[in-house]
């Protein structure tokens, strides 16, 4: 069966041409869904209000008109002051948003600037001392700076709440009612969020002015039919393990993952000791390579193909029985990606995860805690044997109770966790599990919440640039 075919292409949307050769230098071929609903409307000025989840490609969708808008009226920011103004949960956020937002307006010399907390504030500060088109802040950060005196929002045309259902669970509302505030009444918003319950839907009500209604199809239905599983093993017998499962499943086609190169190399050994042939894709391989796997996976011929998470972009094949992260992604929203590559087009699928200890512990519980599922266990490990001391989450570190403190934000000075409106540090779905315990081995998974989680599931991996670092400011000479 094929997949939905989206008919819109860039060109249709008539945006300025360096925007455009942007996008094709990008290798942005086809709008995604929620860029087709948004981009048009955002272009005619209307404020919009998305529900859509990051991976979505929504960042493309509010900064590709914000920036033609810009284009078509391009006056010189006041000193101190900024045209566009989006605000994030978290600094990694916030860093990605402005890389986006470069990447787009590299041939329109765009001046771009970066405010968040953990860093300081002087070089901030001075950043947007001239005033700069594009400031990507979160909240926390972003107010100091406004009492301080460092920026002024008066010229702000452009507003973009992005993840605000993360913003309210991390406590912002209060600062985000402040900024908002500061901003003229006349101005565009632009308002996304994962998940649109009561409060976040009052809080785009009072924000927005007449707002057009986007949100991206939930892709609940396929992920509903992915069973995930959990082993935890020692991390030396995971080649071993991974041999056992895929001569024991009913495997059509394998998907395996690795976080590395050299990792991907060592999978396809280490199958072919056990008598498994498999090949790689990754980035040490020619495109010619790639494209004869690909083929030969495509036709049966492979029937285990090993990928890292570049090389698997763009894979698009359909009857992948099975998707086995051979190692855990250490960016949640890439779990989700990967695993959607299995039950597609109507079949079942089923995703295993091999889990060691230390850092994969932290990296499972940031995937659960994204996905808002606990995921039971299986126990593989040797008895007797102990996991390395378990690191701290990325979602541990931002809020270390759970919700309510500023984390990543906290500006210099702030007197202890801010709370939000809402109890729950994720959302009123199920709590997870901080015990990371044994628990027996799960067939098809009970997942309580599961429909609603997975809604706007991501499809598109977010590529971590590697220059997403504070105190950032792009003023090109
Ligand atoms: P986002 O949901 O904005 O975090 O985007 C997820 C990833 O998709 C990012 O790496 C984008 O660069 C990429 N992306 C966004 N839109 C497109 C598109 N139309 N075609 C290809 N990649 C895209």
């Amino acid at each position: 069966m094929e997949r939905t075919r989206l008919l819109t292409s860039f060109q249709d949307f008539g945006l300025a041409d360096p925007i455009s050769r942007a996008l094709k230098e990008e290798n942005y071929l086809t709008p995604t869904p929620i860029q087709t609903q948004t981009i048009p409307l955002a272009l005619t000025g209307r404020d919009v209000v998305g529900i859509a989840q990051t991976g979505t490609g929504k960042t493309a969708a509010f900064a590709l008109p914000i920036l033609h808008r810009i284009l078509e009226n391009r006056i010189k920011p006041q000193p101190k002051a900024c045209r566009v103004l989006v605000l994030s949960p978290t600094r990694e956020l916030s860093g990605q948003i402005l890389d986006s937002f470069n990447a787009y307006g590299r041939h329109i010399r765009l001046t771009s600037a970066l405010a968040i907390g953990g860093v300081p504030m002087g070089r901030q500060v001075r950043s947007i001392m001239q005033g700069v088109e594009v400031m990507v802040a979160t909240p926390g950060r972003l107010l100091d700076l406004v009492q301080s005196n460092g920026l002024k929002l008066g010229q702000v045309e452009f507003l973009v709440l992005d993840e605000a259902d993360r913003m309210l669970d991390m406590g912002f509302i209060n600062d985000i009612r402040k900024i908002v505030a500061k901003t003229p009444v006349r101005r565009q918003t632009l308002f996304f969020s994962a998940t649109m319950p009561k409060d976040i839907a009052e809080l785009a009500e009072q924000m927005l002015r007449d707002p057009a209604r986007v949100s991206v199809t939930p892709a609940a239905t396929t992920v509903e039919r992915i069973t995930q599983r959990i082993i935890q093993v020692d991390h030396a017998a995971k080649p071993a393990l991974l041999a056992q499962l895929l001569q024991q499943e009913q495997v059509g086609r394998a998907l395996i993952f690795t976080r590395t190169k050299h990792g991907a190399d060592k999978v396809v050994k280490g199958l072919a000791r056990a008598g498994i042939s498999s090949d790689a894709i990754h980035g040490n391989k020619s495109q010619n390579h790639r494209e004869r796997v690909l083929a030969a996976f495509r036709s049966g011929e492979i029937r285990t193909l090993v990928a890292t998470d570049i090389a698997a972009r763009g894979i698009d094949v359909d009857g992948i029985s099975h998707v086995v992260n051979f190692d855990l992604p250490n960016v949640p929203e890439t779990y989700v990606h990967r695993i959607g590559r299995t039950a597609r087009a109507g079949a079942d699928g089923v995703a295993i995860s091999l889990v060691s200890g230390g850092e994969e512990l932290a990296w499972l519980r940031d995937i659960e805690r994204l996905i808002r599922i606990a995921l039971p266990r299986e126990d593989r490990r040797t008895p007797g044997h102990r996991d390395p001391a378990p690191v701290q989450s990325r979602g541990q570190r931002m809020a270390p109770h759970g919700h309510g403190a500023r984390g990543h934000d906290a500006a210099p000075g702030a007197k202890g966790p801010r709370r939000g409106r809402r109890s729950g540090g994720n959302g009123g779905a199920p709590q997870i599990s901080r015990h990371e315990q044994a628990r027996p081995s799960a067939g098809a998974i009970a997942q309580p919440g599961r429909a609603e989680s997975m809604q706007g599931v991501a499809f598109l991996h977010r590529q971590s640039r590697p220059n997403t670092q504070p105190n950032r400011t792009h003023r090109p000479r």
